[in-house]
């Protein structure tokens, strides 16, 4: 995953850009850096760790210029190491570049070794390095064809902000995997990865750059451009962003990602009610909008079984070894007065290895709930993701070892029941331009290299 944003003709650039950040966070938490332009000189600024801890007033106020953009990190490809971390900077003829990329590319094996024969050599591990080094090697003269011919190389998923000396380019992969969009701040344009961003600095959102698009931002005008789609005619948002992994205050995909995960509950309660139960409720935070869709579509009462500690640094001391189950307590502290003795519904936004809603569960039982009825806003999880959603390989999936029954067994619940594709799919808008492949092992083009090979020999499409 990662967060990107870029600042077009701002005189606080650099500010905005860390606001802007800072509502991204979610989208990375290991490593943030701004760039900022100044029509001279480039400033950089960039560090592992939260947005909080890495920027102040007076590092900001270093970064000159009205030009910058920004990245929130987390790794996918490439290394955690310090030179992995984003904005990407290059000088090309002259002028600089500076690039925040969030996706995966799936292509980079084949593109590095060609790359390489030809003479580059790579200063990151990061795919997005590819990138700088196709456009170094692409010959088109204006800005345009220029980028047009380095990214029609590219495969898998990409939303980019770049800087190319004053100019503020955004693109997105021809599939639309990731988000990103357009905003205004009075005269000054601003992208970013979600809509969040935007209500914190005070900006308009304008519209989603659309997949497969570019847009060149230049003295406070917009072009845009779009690569050739050839094949790439199907649209493939990735539609974990709605369910998980997207902020709730967002508008991204052509809706708002609280709506839909409340109509993911709703969809849920209709296909699986549990007859006669106390209550329903969430485990805080992911669930929480699909459990207030089940309680509202069910006539259920909605309750807080769990109340989440919000101050929890990603470092705290390691307590002594007695206290075994810390790490889970710490994060969610279990109610025991509502939930002794109570028939429950407990809604999670999905189950990936099946490892958190296990120890959750366990701490629901020692509290006294005398049933548990799992139900999940997603369908099971069964296949990775080439695309830059931090799903692990087939063999850490629960769902891909164990059945249904089996999993309910390994969370230790009465009953376990997932969101259907169908169902799932029903509640979105425009439902057939997502990606679903993490659930039905369709993915939307021949993913290359290894990870092409092992789809084959899964027999994925
Ligand atoms: P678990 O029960 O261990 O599978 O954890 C489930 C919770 O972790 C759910 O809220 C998931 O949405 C959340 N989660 C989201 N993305 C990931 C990921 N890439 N890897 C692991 N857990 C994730």
């Amino acid at each position: 995953m990662c967060g990107i944003v870029g600042v077009s003709n701002h005189r606080d650039a650099a500010k905005i850009i860390f606001l802007s950040l800072y509502a991204l966070q979610h989208r990375g938490e290991e490593a943030c850096g701004i760039v900022s332009y100044d029509g001279k000189k480039i400033y950089a600024e960039k560090t592992t760790g939260l947005v909080a801890d890495s920027f102040d007033e007076r590092s900001v106020a270093h970064l000159k210029g009205s030009f910058a953009v920004g990245h929130t990190r987390y790794s996918t490809t490439g290394s955690s190491s310090a030179k992995n971390i984003q904005p990407f900077l290059a000088t090309h003829k002259g002028r600089p570049i500076a690039i925040a990329h969030n996706g995966n590319l799936t292509n980079t094996e084949f593109l590095s070794e060609q790359l390489e024969d030809g003479g580059s050599i790579f200063q990151t591990t990061m795919d997005s390095e590819m990138i700088v080094h196709l456009l170094a090697k692409t010959k088109n003269g204006d800005l345009k064809s220029w980028m047009t011919e380095a990214l029609c190389q590219l495969k898998g998923s990409y939303s980019l902000v770049f800087l190319v000396g004053d100019v503020l380019i955004g693109a997105r992969d021809p599939f639309g995997f990731r988000p990103l969009c357009l905003g205004m701040i009075n005269d000054a344009y601003i992208l970013a990865s979600e809509t969040c961003a935007f209500d914190l600095v005070g900006a308009r959102f304008v519209r989603e750059i659309e997949p497969g698009e570019i847009v060149f931002i230049k003295s406070g005008r917009i072009e845009s451009s779009f690569l050739p789609l050839g094949n790439k005619k199907c649209k493939a948002q990735c539609v974990f962003e709605n369910i998980y992994f997207a902020r709730p205050d967002s508008h991204i995909f052509h809706d708002n990602v609280y709506s839909v995960r409340k109509r993911l509950g709703a969809q849920l309660a209709k296909e699986h009610p549990v007859k006669k139960a106390d209550f329903v409720m969430a485990i805080p935070d992911s669930g929480s909008y699909a459990a207030l869709g089940y309680a509202q579509a069910s006539g259920l009462p909605l309750e807080i079984g769990m109340i989440r500690n919000h101050y929890i640094g990603r470092t705290f001391i390691q307590p002594a070894q007695f206290l075994r189950d810390f790490r889970v307590r710490v994060k969610l502290n279990p109610i025991r007065d509502i939930l002794k003795g109570k028939k429950i519904v407990v809604v999670e936004d999905s189950i990936v290895r099946g490892t958190t809603s296990r120890s959750r569960v366990e701490e629901l039982r020692k509290a006294g709930v005398k049933e548990i009825h799992f139900r999940v806003s997603c369908p099971p999880i069964r296949f990775p993701c080439f695309y830059g959603i931090d799903f692990p390989s087939k063999k850490e999936l629960v769902a891909s070892k164990k059945s249904i029954k089996e999993t309910a067994r390994f969370i230790q619940v009465d009953s376990l029941k997932y969101l259907s594709l169908s169902g799932m799919l029903s509640v979105m808008k425009n439902s057939q331009q997502f990606c679903h492949a993490c659930f039905d092992g369709h993915y939307p083009e021949v993913v290359p290299q290894k990870a092409g090979k092992y789809l084959l020999e899964k027999g994925c499409k």
